[in-house]
């Protein structure tokens, strides 16, 4: 994947999200405070805004990543800016400045945006968070790597266990975040971070895919 490639993906994750930013709310509104949909709508939003426009240095699929990170970071509310500001920041950083990404490298950023999640937030798996999303994502992108797969199939394979992760966070009960204060009434719902977290992966697939 090339910057141009990376573009397009905040491109069409922005877009996603924007298509099911009612569903992400009233996933929110279940189980949170019901803005999770507008909060990263706002973001997502912002960061391609910013990539468009080239308002700051987008030359390489690194920086494209790292730009994303600042934009959730100051644009989107709630938990969920910093927390995926700090995924797309540590991706970006793992990524470096080389300008053309192959599977293995988009591996070892997938894990750091995992990693730098969990270290920002303390959560586990299991804990009802994006992290139920993410983290299957991750196991199922490098097995697929492991494989002999390319980037397409690998990416293909994460968008798939993320959302298999998603409908694996109905049965749980949320330990963290605002979801946390209601206790055993978030039985029985999908968590909104991890649905967003499902159309971000499915939208670097669709790019991936070509
Ligand atoms: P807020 O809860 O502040 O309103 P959002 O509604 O935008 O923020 O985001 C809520 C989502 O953030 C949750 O569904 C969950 O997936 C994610 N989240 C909350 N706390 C954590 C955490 N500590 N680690 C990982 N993800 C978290
Ligand atoms: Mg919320
Ligand atoms: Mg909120």
């Amino acid at each position: 994947m090339d910057t141009s490639a990376f573009q397009a993906w905040v491109h069409e994750a922005s877009l996603l999200i924007t298509e099911h930013a009612t569903r992400l709310t009233e996933l929110d509104s279940a189980i949170g405070d019901g803005d999770h949909g507008i909060n990263l709508r706002r973001g997502f939003q912002a960061a391609d805004d910013m990539i468009e426009k080239s308002e700051s240095d987008t030359e390489t699929p690194g920086a494209v990543l790292r730009t994303v990170g600042r934009a959730l970071i100051s644009k989107t509310g709630g938990a969920s800016g910093p927390i995926y500001g700090t995924g797309f920041r540590q991706a970006g950083k793992a990524l470096g400045d080389v300008t053309e990404v192959d599977a293995v490298l988009l591996g070892s950023a997938l894990e750091a945006a995992f990693n730098g999640i969990q270290q920002l937030g303390a959560a586990q798996l299991g804990d009802k968070t994006l992290l139920d999303a993410l983290g299957p994502a991750v196991v199922a992108y490098q097995a697929a790597v492991g494989e002999g797969g390319d980037l397409a199939a690998a990416t293909r394979a994460a968008a798939d266990a993320a959302e298999r992760g998603l409908a694996e966070t109905i049965p749980m009960l949320a330990r963290k975040g605002r979801a946390s204060y209601l206790g055993e009434r978030t039985i029985g719902h999908e968590d909104p971070g991890a649905a967003s977290t499902a159309l971000i992966m499915r939208a670097l697939a669709m790019v991936a895919a070509g």
